[in-house]
């Protein structure tokens, strides 16, 4: 017989839920989080659905042990990225151990190892203390608005965040910061070299210091566990027609950061090019704006949950820090020690995901352990 977490992730990777922020027309949140909801009530869990923008809910769901105690946050986020290219997203399939469909790796499976934990959790919580809280958020994919609206309304002492990480116990990630830059020229034709000037030659000149930087981070000092700041050209844009000098070229940055440094640091170092920039040539102009940002984060150094969860796990894994962000920066500002634990797979954004099965099941069994070990 199929294993009752398997048929819930199908569910779940067989509901459309592409973020519509990330991708336009997208099914959003709402279906899923009603599955989720249901779910969780059929379990014995207090549910409440809360939209963290319209449209776009946040799913929790809270056993309450009645004794005083700590509490621990089972995080998620139900939204996926796009499908375009994909031959049947959600038609999840099960080969060689593996469930293939969008989402099905990020992060379905670790969303259905969490409600699956949560189950037997309600079911059997003898010997829990204080509180185990499920929070499915929207909108990670994007801008994150399910979590920051979760740490609005909701505390714990501490939360595993169930994306992919192949079973190993994730402490730590870099952030990131956007900066957008605009160079103004003159438009002028392109006979006419004394009327015009080239506002991509002179973003050229940004492009040089910016090449400077980032060869300044690969000899710098490194973070012993996050690695090297980082920061590459994402996006430029700039020019009308052949024989035109181009009055306006625009540039986004992508600078990967690294805890201790301060906030904003891509912006400040652009700022310092673009003033240098300006003292050495009248003609040179130019703009910057942060667009956007996120903390690295680190799992307080000391704290039990790493080790808890080792222990839970009850086979080998490493510890250590992940290349890409997780809502786990959001919830550690807030003050929740987090670390990032679920099932593996590949394919994450890619043309072909899946998810291996019996992560997702060793994964569920390690957050009922962990719950227990933590909450007692
Ligand atoms: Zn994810």
């Amino acid at each position: 017989m199929q294993d009752p977490t398997i048929a819930l992730l199908k569910d779940l990777v067989a509901i459309d839920s592409v973020n519509p922020s990330l991708v336009p027309g997208g099914a959003g949140e709402g279906a899923i989080a009603e599955r989720i909801a249901a779910e969780l009530r059929a379990s014995g869990l207090d549910v409440q659905v809360a939209e963290a923008a319209p449209g776009r809910p946040n799913v929790f769901g809270v056993i309450d042990s009645g004794r005083a105690g700590p509490s621990l946050m089972l995080c998620g986020h139900s939204d996926t990225v796009g499908v375009e290219g994909m031959t049947a997203p959600f038609d999840p399939v099960v080969r060689d151990g593996k469930l293939f469909g969008r989402g099905a790796q990020d992060m379905k499976g670790g969303v259905a190892s969490i409600l699956a934990a949560a189950r037997r959790l309600a079911q059997s919580p003898a010997g829990l203390k204080g509180r185990v809280i499920v929070a499915i958020v929207a909108d990670e994919e994007y801008a994150s608005v399910g979590a920051d609206a979760a740490v609005a309304d909701w505390k714990a002492d501490a939360a595993v965040v169930a994306e992919p990480t192949d079973l190993a116990i994730g402490i730590g990630h870099k952030g990131f910061e956007w900066v957008e830059v605009e160079t103004q020229g003159v438009a002028a034709h392109g006979s006419r070299p004394d009327d015009g000037v080239d506002a991509i030659l002179m973003m050229g000149r940004l492009l040089g210091e910016m090449d400077a930087l980032e060869r300044g981070f690969i000899a710098g000092p490194a973070h012993p566990l996050l690695g090297r700041p980082s920061l590459h050209a994402s996006l430029i844009g700039g020019g009308r027609e052949l024989s035109t000098y181009p009055d306006r070229c625009t540039l986004s940055i992508e600078r990967r950061t690294v805890t201790g440094e301060a906030p904003q640091s891509l912006l400040r170092e652009i700022e310092s090019v673009l003033g240098r920039l300006r003292a050495t040539d009248p003609r040179f102009r130019a703009s910057a704006r942060l667009t956007f940002a996120r903390s690295p984060y680190l799992t307080p150094e000391g704290h039990p949950l790493p080790r808890l969860l080792r222990e839970s796990l009850g086979r080998p894994t490493t510890v250590g820090a992940m290349s890409f962000w997780t809502d786990a920066a959001i919830l550690g500002e807030a003050g929740m020690a987090s670390v990032v634990f679920g099932p593996g797979g590949a394919g994450l954004h890619g043309l072909e995901e899946y998810v291996r099965l019996d992560e997702v099941l060793a994964c569920r069994e390690a957050l009922v352990e962990v719950a227990r070990r933590f909450c007692a």
